[in-house]
């Protein structure tokens, strides 16, 4: 049979036509009528559509979805047994899996193209295949794909699964079946398969471009089908949702007030269908629905343009048209924007090294700004790479260090003149006694004292330094990386030079704080007035303090002491005889302790200077040029090796740049054929 069979009114549309001032002028169409019975379902605008839906096609396998560009689709939902896969049946001809329970377990896009083939062609393409078939094996087919993508249990999968079908008479039309609600797992099915299929739905029903086909039994009341509770939480006013109604020879009592009714706000209207039962021929089938809207005494009432599966199919060609039409001036666009943005995205990525000289000059110039760098934040304090990150304010960061270390000297046990005043003194003195005159100092004591005193606070200064260096270290790395980002393998060498650099620097450091420590603890020496000064001070008083001690009445528990304060005395008049020379050696060390923690803070705090000093300008250029040559930095070659990230991003950029530039390329071809305006 023909195109236009002499009962249909459908008109070819001039694809000059204008319909509205946005769209792509693709049909123009009356509102359908009943085809005659027997006739192959076919559109009349089939040669026109079918490059549209070509150029779609290509769209989809070029998975455009994944650059976040939506196709327009025809989406079946309903829920489980409602009918959704014999509807499909019924328009393609053909069978598709049916039976108990859960069929459909993904999605299914099934397109169906009208070709004056003497037999039928069909197709399944998944997972980068094809699989040819026929109509005697399709339902097979599809089974054994299904199996394939899903697994063999009851799971079901969002790896959509598409079906060619390529026959005389369809209507080219391309739909996606998805699986049927059902609300209680049946067993073999995961828990959550309610939630999984909901997840599927919703993807596909929720963008604008989709066209919801919903599926409802005759049998059922349709305010209580899941599948429009879904349905209307994406499309509340139905605007962009078909409503056909199965099973009509089963329940046809109130059939006609349901639809009229419209209750659940359909608003691309309803068409209500019996589809093949049983065994019955396809044509049989068409014929047998014929039979029954026109002479069931309730279906017969229905006004025929909403009844019958030519109707549907019409519609559907009609529906398809429209909603391709209205999105793909859209879709055009978003093709043309992506493409910009990816293609300025892919320009502006680092530049890849392709020659040894370019290595080397890379190489060069990076050591060149991490040397500026370091110099700018570490020792002229000039922040202007880093204004917001007050971590890479080194300067400031290290006199802070360097306060809170001398804080910490200053105020420790050991300088605390006050704790056990005398007592230690005393006993070292008792320990020191000789034969010889009394007021003779013996040197030793003060040694003694001095030594003990340098031990305890030892490990100030070696942490310090230590804190120090781990500071610096995760500076001067973050300098490496930042200029070194676009080179994935100089990354990893300069940082791994920067590393042994920095251990070796802290190991230095703690050499040279030992050393000093050691030398404190070897002698007594100062050049410094101030020791003289302070002592002078402080022995001045010694006579007035002693007598404090020892003579007053009633005897004191504290006595002042100008320099070092309020001075818990009880103890010492139990040791008349040496208080003299103790509070002597007392004033030595408390005059001497302060020159000590002075040399211990000045001479670390230039030490680090200086070792940072000969860091950036020596030092590092040298350990990385050295990791680099060495046997396991690989040499310069090396560099021309890309990141991972950065390739791996190169590597998706450049495919999605292909990709959309063959998409427009598609869409582009296309609307020189059907011609588009703006
Ligand atoms: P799905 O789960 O939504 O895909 O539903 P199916 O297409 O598998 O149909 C479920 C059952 O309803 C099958 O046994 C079909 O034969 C039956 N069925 C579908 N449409 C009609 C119809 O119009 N009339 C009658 N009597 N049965 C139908
Ligand atoms: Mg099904």
């Amino acid at each position: 049979m023909v195109v236009t069979s002499k009962r249909s009114t459908t008109k070819a549309t001039s694809f000059n036509q204008r319909d509205d001032s946005s769209s792509v002028a693709l049909v123009h169409v009356e509102q359908p009528q009943a085809l005659s019975a027997v006739a192959p379902i076919v559109s009349s605008y089939n040669e026109k559509i079918r490059p549209v839906l070509d150029a779609l096609e290509n769209l989809r396998r070029l998975n455009v979805a994944k650059e976040g560009i939506q196709l327009p689709t025809i989406v079946v939902v309903g829920d489980q047994s409602s009918g959704k896969s014999s509807v499909l049946e019924s328009l393609a001809g053909i069978s598709l899996p049916r039976g108990q329970g859960i069929c459909t377990r993904v999605p299914l896009v099934m397109r169906l193209q009208n070709h004056p083939v003497p037999h039928p062609e069909l197709l399944l393409e998944f997972n980068g295949k094809t699989v040819f078939t026929d109509e005697a094996n399709v339902s097979d087919a599809i089974n054994l794909a299904t199996e394939e993508i899903a697994g063999s249990a009851k799971g079901i999968s969002n790896t959509p699964l598409t079906l060619v079908v390529k026959k005389n008479g369809v209507p080219d039309l391309t739909m996606v079946d998805l699986p049927g609600i059902t609300r209680v797992p049946v067993h073999g099915q995961p828990d959550n398969i309610y939630d999984q299929i909901k997840d599927i739905i919703m993807e596909y029903i929720t963008p604008e471009e989709s066209i919801i086909l919903n599926v409802l039994s005759a049998t059922v009341d349709f305010t209580t089908c899941e599948s429009i509770r879904m349905s209307q939480t994406v499309d509340r006013t139905g605007l962009r949702t078909l409503a056909v109604v199965t099973k009509a020879d089963k329940s046809p009592e109130g059939l006609l007030e349901k639809v009229t009714a419209d209750d659940v706000n359909i608003g691309l209207g309803y068409v209500c269908v019996r589809n093949r039962i049983g065994e019955e021929s396809y044509e049989e089938a068409r014929d047998e629905e014929q039979k029954l809207f026109e002479s069931h005494s309730l279906l017969s009432k229905i006004d025929k343009s909403i009844v019958g599966i030519p109707v549907l199919a019409q519609k559907l060609v009609q529906v398809q048209a429209m909603i391709i039409s209205k999105t793909l001036p859209e879709i055009i666009k978003k093709i043309n924007e992506k493409l910009a943005s990816n293609a300025t995205e892919l320009e502006n990525l680092p530049a890849n090294l392709s020659s040894v000289a370019d290595a080397m000059t890379a190489f060069m110039h990076i050591l060149g700004l991490t040397r500026d760098s370091l110099k700018k934040i570490l020792l002229t304090g000039d922040f202007e790479e880093y204004p917001e990150d007050n971590h890479m304010h080194c300067t400031a960061r290290l006199v802070e260090m360097l306060n809170l270390y001398a804080n910490d000297l200053e105020n420790c046990d050991e300088s605390d003149a006050k704790k056990n005043f005398l007592m230690e003194e005393i006993k070292v003195l008792e320990e020191a006694k000789w034969i010889g005159l009394p007021n003779f100092m013996p040197r030793t004591a003060f040694l003694t004292i001095l030594q003990r005193k340098v031990k305890g606070i030892s490990y100030m200064p070696i942490n310090f330094v230590d804190n120090v260096w781990d500071y610096l270290e995760s500076v001067v790395i973050s300098v490496l990386n930042n200029h070194s980002s676009s080179y994935y393998q100089l990354q990893v060498s300069t940082r791994r030079a920067g590393e042994k650099l920095i251990a070796k620097k802290k190991k230095n450091s703690i050499q040279h704080v030992l050393e000093a420590v050691e030398m404190e603890k070897l002698t007594d020496y100062t050049c410094n007035p101030e020791y003289l000064l302070e002592y002078g001070r402080l022995v001045a008083q010694q006579e007035s303090f002693i007598k404090e001690v020892l003579n007053t009445e009633p005897k004191p528990t504290h006595v002042k002491l100008e320099g070092v304060g309020e001075i818990d005395v009880v103890n010492l008049r139990n040791y008349p005889h040496v208080l003299s020379q103790a509070f002597d050696l007392k004033a030595r060390m408390i005059a001497y302790w302060k020159i000590v923690l002075r040399r211990l803070i000045d001479s670390i705090a230039l030490h680090l200077m200086l070792s940072i000093n000969e860091l950036i300008n020596n030092d590092l250029q040298k350990e990385i040029c050295n990791d680099l040559l060495s046997s396991n930095g690989g040499g310069i070659e090396r560099l021309l090796e890309e990141s991972p990230s950065i390739s791996g991003k190169r590597e998706k950029l450049s495919r999605s740049v292909k990709v959309l530039r063959e998409s427009k390329e598609t869409v582009t071809r296309i609307m020189d054929r059907i011609g588009i305006y703006d």
